[in-house]
């Protein structure tokens, strides 16, 4: 029997996506049985760009296996194979796959939850369990599209109490050029990879010693923050933002308080006094912000205050999690927190987005916005009534609608204190990150009691509102060093520009140049190393700076520079115009 409402056919690109990758799984695991007969199946969904399925077999699958398996999955697509679903009883279902223990498993676990059980089947090659999503027939398949990737170990339901199984990788898109596409994208990306430009590019490094997960700043590194920072500064500045600074510890009653003491127990780092008073490491700001609001009573006319500090959190994360320095255990923050009344939160809202707008247009990303919202099916996991939820959830798809923003919803994604918008930027290899964050925080005010005295004279609860524009400068780093494989714009360039002389000859006018250069504040580094011209010219291109000024005889006579640009081009120019040229790139932050 065919059922028509079990098979996938008019779809959306992306959901035609999923069925052609939902379908070579189903391939994957006849290629797999044809190879071994005793093979057992477990799982084999759809990711991001691909698929996967994990089987146990008599031995360990190489290279040359998943060429063969490959070509046997492109025999099965030329055969264009239907794909047929029924429903099934359980016990036929049991029957059906009495040689596959994983998949019992799964008949159980469906039974249990009163869920339907369907099979599909692939012409009369191959039976799985299945709920559907797949192309009519394997003719929808592109049999230049897909390739078998890699090969790794996954424990049955990722429990390693279980058995391992081994997990067969693949990459499948709508057609051949996307794949190389992405197959590019992933090669770019590997030589992006910050945790190589970082440290050859001199901007960070780690010590044994130190520790793991515990960067420490170059001096080069250390000006690139500072740039940064300073830039977010500067855009928060002309909105009102006051600078606050706090200490990195506290008593545990803060967090107490707060709430974080029992929610993020496990991440904090702890320190007992030599009283044997239990201190610990800040993990987030805001806490100690809240303090600050609470040292005096407030007027409803003094509202908001808006108080800034760019500062390091502290976590404790577990070592296997960290990562070069998107995961670290000292996390920088450009932290921000608005303390306001809620008819005061929209206004202060759009403020930070057009910080947050004006921030990553310089670097060129494409932001959208997620508005992350509350679960209504599941009300346990937030703090306040419905209603609060509700208007403040409204303001948040005004200002959305207000800003004509490219925005979609994220159900269940809100914090558990509040709503809030998350942007997601697009780098330059297409890859989106989630950048900055805009949190209405209705909880903390209330643990805290933070209140102003309204027009009637009376104390109203105030609302807080949490606003990070990199969040992390570590993760920050790391996602614009690959975006801009490196080379940074010329305003955010910790070496600007650099003066290489041909030879001793010129020392002089190179140091003269030097002087020239640094006296508007451009940063310029002289190579007057033991090296050949054509090396030191190698060594500014390997660093990424983005002007290598040659000078020689004729610059020397003509008051000029020969100027080579990252891009490679090539000008003699007179060092005034090239001053003038370089200070319009800085002050337009040109990228
Ligand atoms: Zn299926
Ligand atoms: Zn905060």
């Amino acid at each position: 029997m065919t059922n028509k409402a079990l098979s996938g056919s008019e779809a959306s690109p992306a959901a035609h996506l999923d069925h052609i990758r939902h379908s070579l799984a189903h391939l994957l695991a006849a290629a797999v049985l044809k190879e071994f007969p005793d093979a057992k199946l477990g799982i084999g969904p759809t990711i991001e760009n691909g698929f996967y399925y994990d089987f146990l077999l008599p031995r360990a699958i190489t290279p040359e296996d998943l060429k063969t398996l490959e070509k046997t999955m492109r025999g099965l697509v030329n055969k264009k194979l239907p794909f047929t679903g029924r429903e099934v009883t359980l016990a036929e279902a049991k029957k059906l796959f009495a040689r596959q223990p994983f998949k019992l498993d799964l008949i159980n676990e469906f039974v249990g939850n009163s869920e339907k059980l369907t099979v599909y089947e692939t012409g009369d090659v191959f039976l799985d369990l299945c709920r559907g999503g797949h192309v009519e027939n394997t003719e929808g398949i592109p049999a230049d599209g897909f390739k078998l990737d890699k090969i790794a170990g996954a424990y049955w339901r990722g429990d390693e109490k279980n058995q391992q199984l081994q997990r067969i990788y693949g990459l499948a898109f709508e057609s051949k050029g996307k794949l190389k596409e992405y197959e590019m994208m992933v090669e770019e990306a590997k030589k992006r990879d910050h945790k190589i430009l970082g440290p050859k590019l001199d901007l960070f490094t780690f010590s044994e010693l130190v520790g793991p997960g515990l960067p420490l700043w170059t001096p080069k590194g250390t000006m690139v923050r500072n740039l940064l920072d300073s830039y977010v500064w500067e855009l928060r500045k002309a909105r009102g933002y006051e600078r606050v600074d706090i200490p990195h510890i506290t008593k545990k009653e803060l967090y107490e308080t707060s709430g974080h003491w029992d929610k993020f127990k496990d991440e904090l780092f702890k320190i007992e006094t030599r009283e044997k008073h239990l201190y610990a490491m800040k993990p987030m700001n805001c806490p100690h912000h809240t303090q600050i609001y609470a040292r005096k009573q407030w007027s409803y006319r003094e509202l908001p205050q808006r108080y800034a500090s760019t500062t390091k959190v502290y976590r404790d994360e577990q070592s296997g999690e960290l990562a070069g320095i998107t995961r670290v255990l000292s996390i920088t923050q450009d932290d921000a927190h608005v303390f306001c009344r809620i008819s005061q939160a929209k206004e202060e809202f759009l403020k930070i987005w057009d910080i947050v707008h004006e921030f990553y247009g310089s670097f060129g990303f494409e932001l959208r916005v997620r508005v992350s919202l509350h679960d209504p099916a599941h009300p346990e996991k937030y703090l306040g009534d419905s209603e609060k939820w509700e208007s403040a959830e409204k303001m948040l798809r005004e200002i959305v609608a207000e800003k004509k923003a490219d925005a979609f919803d994220g159900i269940g994604e809100a914090a558990f204190y509040g709503p809030k918008l998350d942007f997601m930027g697009k780098d330059a290899l297409g890859r989106e990150h989630q950048v900055a964050t805009i949190q209405l925080d209705m909880n903390m005010p209330e643990r805290f009691d933070l209140f102003c005295i309204n027009e009637k004279g009376e104390q109203e609860r105030i609302v807080m509102i949490h606003a990070a524009i990199m969040g992390s400068i570590e993760r920050f780093l790391s996602v614009i060093i690959e975006h801009f494989a490196g080379a940074f714009p010329v305003w955010l360039a910790p070496v600007q520009a650099a003066i290489i002389p041909v030879s001793e000859k010129f020392s002089d006018y190179a140091a003269k140049t030097r002087a020239t250069l640094a006296t508007p504040g451009v940063r310029v580094e002289l190579d007057e190393a033991n090296e050949s011209l054509g090396k030191r010219i190698r060594t500014a291109e390997m660093m990424k700076v983005p002007y290598i000024l040659v000078v020689g005889e004729k610059e020397e006579s003509n008051n000029s520079v020969n100027v080579r640009s990252r891009g490679g081009e090539e000008k003699e120019m007179p060092l005034g115009e090239f001053i003038k040229k370089i200070e319009k790139e800085i002050r337009e932050k040109a990228f």
